[in-house]
């Protein structure tokens, strides 16, 4: 599932790919996504210019030069594919497989060379159109809360947030209010960098490891869209595929590994919170 990351490194890729050009048509092949693709995404924005692309936690905005902003969320599988020149380019790095057409459900038609496929397996997935006043205030964007790489996501935020919290430290991280754009993986990496207890109540938290942990939300999320980026830059087709992301990890995925960090010689542990997959080291993060 894409965390901010992964949809910060596919908002880079599109940034090169389709600022200035024009949308000339928009095929919808299936309009059934998490929510029904409305008509007017086509009417609005057919024949208009991409102005901007911007992110909003896990959300994708696309500005247009009619004062419209297409919000693209992908949901659990959505990928963006652009075709140039007849070459498949992966928007992000985080894409392992090539993609099959019927999973294709819209495509916007930049000109005859340059073409952009939204393909989503599992459909969870959508795209709607705004008036880009209006987008900050919709039912998506209202409610959530700082971006973590925002400056208002800083350790007073924190200090003022978590007192009223019954959450653990995992939770809050992944709840979208507090904190918008970090889902399960992240959260994992962050705590552990942190060397706080997946379990311990967020209310606990000393002044220290606030401001630790403002600090490592930060490091891990841009050290994910800097290694993805890494492959942006000399973006090569499908085939060209080079390194693996999961490498980076520190405790995800890695149960029975031994912890990354220094003189520690622990054990990482897998066990359940809110029925998500949490891994943690058995030995420094044991508080
Ligand atoms: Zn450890």
């Amino acid at each position: 599932m894409p965390e901010l990351p992964e949809v910060e490194v596919v908002r880079r890729s599109l940034q090169k790919f389709i600022i200035g050009k024009k949308i000339k048509k928009i095929e919808i092949l299936n309009k059934n996504l998490r929510y029904k693709i409305d008509k007017k995404l086509k009417k609005v924005a057919e024949n208009q210019k991409v102005v901007s692309t911007k992110r909003k936690s896990k959300y994708l905005l696309i500005e247009l030069s009619n004062k419209h902003t297409i919000l693209l969320h992908l949901g659990m599988t959505g990928k963006i594919f652009i075709l140039k020149n007849n070459k498949v380019f992966k928007t992000s790095f985080y894409y392992e497989k090539l993609f099959y057409e019927k999973h294709n459900h819209f495509i916007f038609n930049f000109n005859k060379s340059e073409i952009l496929i939204y393909n989503d397996v599992r459909k969870f997935g959508f795209i709607k159109i705004f008036k880009t006043k209006n987008v900050k205030t919709c039912s998506h964007i209202k409610n959530l809360g700082p971006d973590p790489l925002s400056e208002q996501f800083n350790s007073e935020y924190m200090k003022r947030t978590i007192p009223k919290i019954k959450k653990n430290i995992k939770n809050f991280l992944m709840d979208q209010k507090y904190v918008s754009g970090i889902g399960n993986i992240y959260a994992n990496e962050i705590i552990h960098l942190s060397t706080i207890s997946p379990r311990k109540k967020v209310y606990n938290l000393s002044a220290k490891k606030i401001s630790l942990l403002v600090k490592n939300v930060k490091k891990i999320l841009k050290e994910a869209i800097r290694f993805g980026g890494s492959s942006i830059k000399d973006f090569r087709g499908i085939g060209g595929d080079k390194g693996n992301f999961q490498q980076k990890f520190r405790v995800y995925n890695r149960e029975g590994c031994t912890c990354k960090k220094k003189a520690c010689g622990g054990l990482i542990k897998k066990i359940y919170i809110s029925n998500r997959s949490s891994f943690f080291c058995s030995i420094c993060q044991n508080n």
